[in-house]
């Protein structure tokens, strides 16, 4: 038994009911309350669960019905939330009908920088600024992020411009400092598997980017997410960047099937990142705009206004002038698949 689903009108005291007798058992419930129907989750190890227990709980007045969720995941599954699930962050919606961009530099390299690319995105259409200030390099010796000075900027750039913030987090001891500036938490594919950290992003309320790791299967990436998910925070927006194949003409190998099959796994919106995806800013437009066609909810795309100088990542940058011709032709293909940009 992983989920209990309620019937129409369910009161309050019987959800409390329900609670208390899932806590007795050792278990804690996850609350879900549709437009539809309330589903009650329940966390723990259910294949303790015995079928008279189970069975007890279906004989309750207020319970449609009981399900075991065959899936892994569960609070991920589309199984225990058949509607899209949409996530507000300000005036913003992420997973209606409205496709988000976020855009922005790799790393936030300075003040000035930041605020002109962010000023130049916004005017094309841009909704979220991006830029990290702890960053994940393959070598130690390269720019490591500007750490706190560099979420300072961030907020100057949103305090101007009005554009939440994307950022990502590579330690559970920056919880803090994270959580005070940005209005997302990037968790980034090389941490995807960090189990402690998934779980420190799960206990708050604050919205998290999860990326698909390098070489993780759409599974593996689902179970991510049920790390953050399993600790109550059911904001998570998954993110395909491209995985490890043989091919080496491109970084990654973008993974765009991933977006139909995750969207039939899991109620979770799905954005796309054609940046890390290629590695090379001429592919990016291409691998953009058919992310949108797939059905993904948004793009997170790197945009730099002096690409070869970028301290990272310049290789798969656009310019402010490029990422604006996009803009306007993922207009057109949003409109064909009656979305919105
Ligand atoms: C990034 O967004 O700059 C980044 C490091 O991405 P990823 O974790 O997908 O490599
Ligand atoms: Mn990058």
């Amino acid at each position: 038994m992983d989920i209990i689903v309620l019937k129409q009108g369910a009161t309050d005291k019987e959800i409390n009911h329900i609670v208390r007798k899932l806590d007795v058992k050792g278990f804690k419930a996850n609350i879900s309350r549709g437009t539809e129907r309330t589903v009650i989750g329940v966390i723990g190890d259910t294949s303790k669960i015995t079928e008279e227990e189970s069975s007890a709980f279906e004989a309750m007045p207020c319970v449609e019905s009981v399900l075991r969720i065959i899936q892994p995941f569960k609070f991920a599954s589309r199984s225990f939330k058949s509607e899209d699930t949409t996530i507000k962050i300000g005036k913003h919606i992420i997973g209606g009908r409205k496709i988000h961009v976020i855009a922005g530099p790799c790393a936030v390299e300075n003040k000035n920088m930041l605020l002109k690319i962010a000023q130049e995105v916004k005017k094309a259409g841009a909704t979220f600024i991006r830029g990290g200030a702890f960053k994940p390099r393959t070598s130690p010796y390269t720019f490591q992020g500007l750490g706190e000075e560099g979420l300072e900027y961030l907020a100057d750039v949103k305090k101007k411009t009005g554009m939440p913030i994307v950022t990502e987090i590579m330690d559970p001891r920056d919880i803090d400092i994270i959580l005070r500036y940005t209005d997302i938490i990037q968790v980034g594919a090389r941490n995807m598997q960090n189990f402690r950290l998934l779980q420190e992003v799960g206990s708050y309320d604050k919205p998290v980017l999860l990326k698909r790791g390098l070489s993780a299967t759409i599974k593996e990436f689902l179970m991510a997410a049920e790390y953050i998910m399993s600790r109550g925070n059911n904001k998570v927006i998954l993110c395909e960047r491209g995985i490890r194949t043989f091919e080496t003409e491109t970084r990654n190998t973008l993974d765009l099937s991933a977006v139909p099959v995750l969207k039939e796994l899991s109620h979770l919106p799905v954005v796309v990142d054609p940046s890390h995806g290629v590695g090379k800013w001429r592919f990016v437009p291409s691998m953009a705009r058919a992310a949108i066609a797939a059905g993904a909810d948004g793009l997170i795309i790197e945009v730099h206004t002096n690409p070869e100088e970028a301290l990272s990542d310049g290789e798969q940058s656009l310019k402010p002038a490029k990422f604006k011709v996009l803009m306007k032709e993922l207009r057109a293909v949003a409109k064909a698949v009656e979305r919105e940009i």
